[in-house]
């Protein structure tokens, strides 16, 4: 994947570096989110571009809706609810 955008200091497009680095956050409900925050520097004259950030939720975390008709719905909601101890 290759980022391009536009270099404050080039004044033109360009080819971005990218790095990243995780860190976990905690929600309003008190579940650990990881957070990736990326940076994006100007391949030419390295001059900070932009950063963003990335909210990298695990698929096994995420809320069992309580609509979910199917039983195994349910029964994975309960077990997470059990695992935690609540
Ligand atoms: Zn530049």
């Amino acid at each position: 994947m290759i980022y391009v955008d536009l270099c404050p200091m080039c004044g033109v497009l360009r080819e971005m570096d990218v790095t990243g680095f995780q860190t976990a956050v905690v929600d309003a409900d008190g579940r650990t989110i990881e957070l990736l925050t990326r940076a994006f520097h100007c391949k030419a004259c390295t001059c900070f571009v932009r950063s963003d950030e990335v909210l990298d939720v695990p698929e096994h975390r995420e809320d069992v809706r309580l609509d979910d008709p199917s039983p195994e719905g349910v029964d994975a909601f309960q077990a997470e609810r059990t695992a935690e101890g609540v």
